[in-house]
Formats: C-alpha cells, structure tokens, sequence
C-alpha cells in the first residue's frame, strides 16, 4: 500500500464530479484505492450537501466516447488554434 492523493469521479445529481487531492491508500499490485476515514467522511459531505456551488474549484469539459454500434461522432471542434 502506497499513500497517494487521487481523484475521485462520481456521478450524482447535478452529474459527473470530480473530487480532487483525496488522501488514499492505494495498491501497487491492482491500483484498488482505499480513502482515509476523514477523507470517506469529507466526501459523503459533499454528497449529502448536494455538492454545492460554494465549494466549487474549477469545471473542465469531459470528451465522452461509445462503443454502442451507430452512435454519432460529434463534428470535430475548432479549438481556436
Ligand atoms: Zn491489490
């Protein structure tokens, strides 16, 4: 076991979040993490607190792909290059 601090992803109401610098145990041999119980509490926080805008760092904007046979790529974006 290696002390780390990972992201967590979830999905929840208001969709997918990312918590970030969660202090965790995590295995060199399969990657399973394992939070800190302060870190679980600070988290099941956040969650019963609806993830509010006040606690809010920063948004980024998620590439979502499918391996569903048909589904419709996207048109590529102009990134402004
Ligand atoms: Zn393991």
């Amino acid at each position: 076991m290696e002390d780390k601090l990972v992201d967590v992803t979830m999905w929840t109401g208001r969709g997918l979040v990312v918590i970030e610098n969660v202090p965790a145990q995590v295995c060199q041999d399969c990657q399973e993490q394992f939070y800190e119980k302060d870190a679980a509490m600070k988290i099941q926080e956040l969650v019963s607190q609806g993830f509010p805008s006040s606690r809010l760092v920063r948004e980024i904007k998620v590439p979502i792909y499918s391996l569903k046979e048909g589904a419709t790529p996207a048109l590529p974006e102009d990134h402004g290059i």
